[in-house]
């Protein structure tokens, strides 16, 4: 047995967690980012809106209540008007207030206008940012689930695969996993394929002693040019 399929199972498995691992810095740093600090920004507007709408609402009723006391005094001035034995410097003096009167009405009535329309923008604000909260919240709760959720798929092939590298690694004779660990030492994927005759590593053409060696026999092979251990195209298209 020459171990080359083993290898090549061992190579795959590597680079599988190489890539688990990198994915799991990934989903750690996204679930950091997730503080939840825009919904509770979200939130402080709505609060603010909601305080806001309390306040001008007791503006909005003090103005009411002032209108109605002045509704109040103008018909007690009107009356006094028409009332006998007024003096004409009494009646000038009412009809003073009257004009007074009426004058601050419509101001009161200018800013009743004014504070009905800022309730209404608010109520409109209130009720826009809550389903905006909503929806928000819930396209957060979905998103950390389904990155929970991957991290523990992670978790489970990691610890599979951690298993499986032990299993090879024992099979393995240790004479070639010193070549396959000096050659992941170097920075190279330690396993090409033989395609055609060339090394699927380097792209370097092998000489057809090597490629009948491996193709025919079966035998243990390394690369002429980047030592890489060879394994014939076909074993390494099954896997
Ligand atoms: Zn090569």
């Amino acid at each position: 047995m020459n171990y080359l399929n083993e290898m090549w199972q061992l190579q795959n498995i590597e680079v599988e967690m190489v890539k688990l691992r990198k994915e799991w810095t990934e989903i750690k740093e996204w679930l950091n980012r997730e503080t939840g600090e825009d919904l509770a920004e979200i939130q402080a507007g709505i609060n603010e809106a909601r305080e806001q709408w309390e306040r001008t609402k007791e503006e909005y009723e003090e103005t009411t209540s002032e209108i109605e006391a002045i509704g109040r005094k103008l018909e007690q001035f009107n009356s006094q008007l028409y009332e006998d034995g007024s003096q004409s410097k009494e009646l000038v003096s009412i009809q003073q207030n009257i004009e007074q009167l009426r004058r601050r009405k419509r101001t009161l009535e200018d800013q009743q206008l004014s504070s009905i329309e800022q309730l209404d923008d608010l109520e409109q604000k209130i009720a826009n940012e809550t389903v905006r909260f909503q929806r928000l919240d819930e396209q957060r709760k979905s998103r950390l689930t389904r990155l929970t959720e991957r991290r523990d798929e992670i978790r489970e092939r990691y610890k599979i695969l951690k298993d499986q590298r032990e299993d090879l690694r024992s099979i393995i004779p240790s004479f070639m996993m010193v070549i396959y660990n000096d050659l992941v030492a170097q920075g190279k994927r330690p396993m090409a394929i033989l395609q055609d005759e060339n090394c699927s590593g380097c792209g370097i053409a092998q000489t057809v002693l090597s490629v009948n060696a491996l193709k025919k026999g079966g035998q243990y092979t390394r690369c002429s040019n980047c030592g890489r251990i060879l394994i014939a195209g076909d074993a390494g298209e099954q896997e």
